[in-house]
């Protein structure tokens, strides 16, 4: 495997601003400052994708594997402050540590709701609102647990020049898919949300039913709150 991590922001760009490979369309870029520092964002669009995908970039231009997240749309983590999930706080820990780290990539995908889309995902809150888990309320609706792809976003990043990476998850489900699709995960960098009221069964879930890592701390008995190890 070709050891080039360095990210290739300059690569092939055409005089109209446009950035092409066989799948991959480099379609805009502009600086984006936001409050966890100063990143770049880049448009893609990606053949076979609906969805446009975003990229938010930070690099120092080191050699070393970038930290790459791979964020989930969550319009009502992300956007409303929903605590029924920990979406919105793995979002802003993750441009956090990117930030930090000054040589890494979160990709935003368009695949709500873990894919089933964000009126079934709401139709599922109905669900658990009557008692039933996150998986148990997507099967009910026969809807898949989880729907996501992420084969436009491997594609992305081999188009920026990755091919090792450190992935910020707590979910070795996304390293899989990223290594089926031909890219290198040598670290798994875990991203510890604090539970609250709202979310610390939704968090439990994950662990016990979905194959995460992260064990949530505390929950609702939680009260002495303790330091992220992130
Ligand atoms: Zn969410």
């Amino acid at each position: 495997m070709t050891a080039r991590n360095a990210m290739n922001l300059d690569a092939n760009v055409q005089s109209d601003g446009a950035n092409t490979s066989d799948d991959v369309v480099r379609v805009a870029e502009a600086a984006l400052p936001t409050r966890f520092g100063q990143f770049r964002t880049v448009v893609f669009r990606v053949r076979g994708h609906s969805t446009e995908i975003a990229a938010l970039l930070h690099d120092e231009g080191t050699k070393a594997a970038p930290l790459v997240r791979l964020h989930s749309e969550c319009l009502t983590g992300d956007t409303f402050g929903s605590l029924r999930c920990d979406c919105g706080e793995q979002l802003d820990a993750a441009l956090q540590l990117v930030a930090e780290t000054r040589h890494g990539i979160l990709l935003y995908l368009r695949q709500e709701g873990r894919g089933i889309g964000l009126a079934n995902k709401v139709r599922a809150y109905a669900l658990q609102d009557r008692g039933l888990d996150t998986v148990d309320a997507n099967i009910a609706l026969g809807l898949p647990v989880d729907g996501r792809d992420y084969k436009a976003a491997a594609a992305v990043l081999r188009f920026l020049g990755v091919s090792e990476l450190r992935l910020l998850t707590n979910n070795p489900a996304k390293a899989d898919a990223l290594e089926r699709h031909g890219l290198h995960v040598i670290e798994l960098v875990s991203l510890a949300i604090r539970p609250n009221p709202n979310n610390a069964g939704y968090l439990a879930t994950k662990v016990s039913r979905m194959g995460h890592l992260m064990q949530p701390r505390g929950g609702d008995e939680q009260a002495e709150p303790e330091p992220d190890p992130q």
